[in-house]
């Protein structure tokens, strides 16, 4: 065991793996969650993970970020072996990977940015988190990551006075303010009208772009998963069925994966497939 974690830097023209599975398998009891998956994210890209229900996404976050150990095979997460860490040296790591969900749990009274405040808690005294006077060099770094969602016009209003997809990108921002190199956003768009959505993915491929993050997302929208993506990698009954650039994802891909099924007919997704795009105007 080791308690080392590399959280370095990375030079831009030579991109890092920064989220690998390689040949890995979760069973919860009887149950094979994840059969011999293998899958990267690298630095500077934006990942989105498709499948139906129960294809497995949500636990190929639960391995990165350590909360599930793999019954064969290796994880990786920020170039750490996730099996050889221990307790301490895991609990590090996890503080060091940025999550954002469904529900972006943001206190309604507090202002966007002491929301975004709560994310650098792990290093801020307890005493300024209880009197929330937060260093200068925190609340610049906030104001930043507001910036950098492109909400820093809304920094202090209250958060329960956001729409849905503006309280979604404080989420992102929060993570942001962490200072981490990885995103792992776990359908992060599911209860969004579709122009809310289209604008918080495009907030993430954003961001793993200027920041060099590797930002790995689940979506059930097929069409807005090609519309932001690099790369996809279609799930199905834990087993990827394909992996691939977002241009390529055609309608073959897409039969495999859901089989004419769920995503095809999802009545929130107004845009366009990528096959259909790419016969249009894409
Ligand atoms: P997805 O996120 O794609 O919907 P999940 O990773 O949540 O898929 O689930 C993959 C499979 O593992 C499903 O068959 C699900 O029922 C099963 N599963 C998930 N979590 C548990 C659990 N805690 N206990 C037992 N089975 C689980």
């Amino acid at each position: 065991m080791t308690s080392d974690v590399s959280l370095g830097a990375v030079a831009p023209d030579n991109p890092e793996t920064l989220l690998e599975l390689r040949g890995v398998s979760v069973r919860y009891g009887d149950a094979l969650a994840l059969d011999t998956v293998t899958l990267q994210v690298k630095a500077g890209e934006f990942v989105v993970l498709l499948g139906p229900s129960g294809a497995g996404k949500s636990t190929v976050f639960r391995c990165l970020s350590g909360l599930v150990r793999p019954a064969l095979g290796e994880v990786h997460t920020l170039g750490s072996p996730l099996g050889a860490l221990d307790g301490r040296a895991l609990r590090k790591l996890r503080r060091a990977i940025g999550l954002v969900f469904q529900q972006h749990n943001l206190i309604g009274r507090l202002s966007a940015v002491d929301n975004v405040l709560t994310g650098t808690l792990a290093r801020t005294p307890l005493w300024r988190v209880l009197a929330r006077r937060f260093r200068m060099v925190d609340r610049q770094r906030a104001l930043g990551s507001l910036d950098r969602v492109g909400l820093l016009d809304y920094a202090y209003r209250r958060a329960d006075s956001l729409s849905g997809g503006q309280q979604q990108r404080v989420a992102i921002a929060r993570v942001l303010a962490q200072g981490g190199r990885v995103l792992l956003a776990d359908e992060p768009v599911a209860s969004l009208d579709p122009e809310s959505a289209r604008h918080v993915l495009a907030t993430l491929a954003r961001i793993a772009r200027d920041e060099r993050m590797a930002v790995l997302c689940s979506l059930h929208q097929v069409g807005l998963a090609c519309e932001h993506a690099d790369r996809l990698i279609g799930l199905r009954g834990g087993r990827v069925i394909c992996d691939l650039p977002a241009r390529s994802f055609d309608q073959r891909a897409e039969r495999d994966l859901y089989g004419g099924g769920e995503a095809a007919c999802d009545p929130d997704d107004t845009a366009e497939p990528c096959h259909a795009a790419e016969a249009g105007d894409r």
